[in-house]
């Protein structure tokens, strides 16, 4: 694990990258403010986590990273030790936490529940949508600090570190540690409502968009061949043919979407 500093004093507010060691993304995002060393407002703690699983190009090497929270300091694993060193790093601290992912292009968040700071964040980000995972936030960091997630884009992509990049900074700019101002905008939110598992198979096939709502009837993947049909309609978030081992992705309800800031009257 890596942790530096910008500006003195103790941070309330950090940036997270490499949770996942195959998730470039943040961690280049991490590595150009560093270079910049920009001056701040408040100070900002960087960190990136999994340097390990990062060097050997892989997710993790034991175990997710982001299913070992609260993790333990004499954990047999190397991402159950690094979580809990983590989770006390991070104490304290608003964290952004960058990812990116098989399933979708466009950036969106993922926060614990819907808490004001956190919906006002997210309205100020460029994300096409806020994603509550409900009780399916098992194991992650984001039972354990505040901490906004944040999808990037497609791994491994070009266009994922350019949004990590700006997303990061917006993130700054938004909680006041960069200067300037950010823009309030629509958003809709979405909350995890079931997982959809995959069976054990050689080939995967994904058939629909990820928050596009899947009618009851219609056919949404299939496993070797086997086509799975929605018994009643949902919004797919997260969902690739070979993004996770043994699920496709999870099911949605779309909550509501909030109004961008109009003009005071
Ligand atoms: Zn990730």
């Amino acid at each position: 694990m890596k942790v530096a500093q910008l500006g003195s004093g103790t941070p309330e507010v950090a940036v997270l990258a490499g949770v996942h060691g195959d998730e470039p993304c943040g961690v280049r995002a991490v590595e150009r403010i560093l270079d910049e060393r920009p001056t701040v407002e408040r100070p900002v703690k960087l960190v990136v986590a999994n340097e390990k699983a990062l060097e050997r190009r892989v997710r993790f090497v034991d175990e997710d990273l982001n299913r070992a929270f609260p993790g333990d300091p004499d954990a047999k694993t190397h991402e159950g030790r690094l979580a809990h060193r983590l989770g006390d790093e991070l104490e304290g601290c608003l964290t952004f936490s960058m990812h990116s992912t098989q399933s979708y292009a466009e950036p969106f968040t993922i926060v614990d529940s819907v808490s004001e700071t956190a919906t006002e964040l997210c309205q100020r980000l460029p994300v096409m949508a806020m994603v509550e995972t409900g009780e399916f936030a098992e194991g992650r960091l984001i039972t354990e600090a505040e901490t906004i997630e944040v999808e990037c884009g497609q791994q491994g992509s070009e266009t994922a570190a350019q949004n990590a990049d700006r997303l990061m900074r917006t993130f700054l700019t938004a909680t006041g540690a960069l200067p300037g101002d950010t823009v309030q905008r629509e958003l809709p939110v979405y909350r995890l409502t079931d997982v959809i598992p995959k069976e054990s198979a050689e080939t995967y096939e994904v058939f629909v968009e990820n928050f596009t709502e899947v009618e009851a009837g219609e056919t949404f993947a299939a496993a070797d061949g086997d086509e799975q049909v929605a018994e009643e309609s949902f919004y797919p978030v997260l969902m690739s043919s070979n993004g996770y081992r043994d699920v496709f992705g999870y099911a949605a309800e779309k909550l509501e979407v909030l109004d961008a800031q109009t003009a005071a009257d």
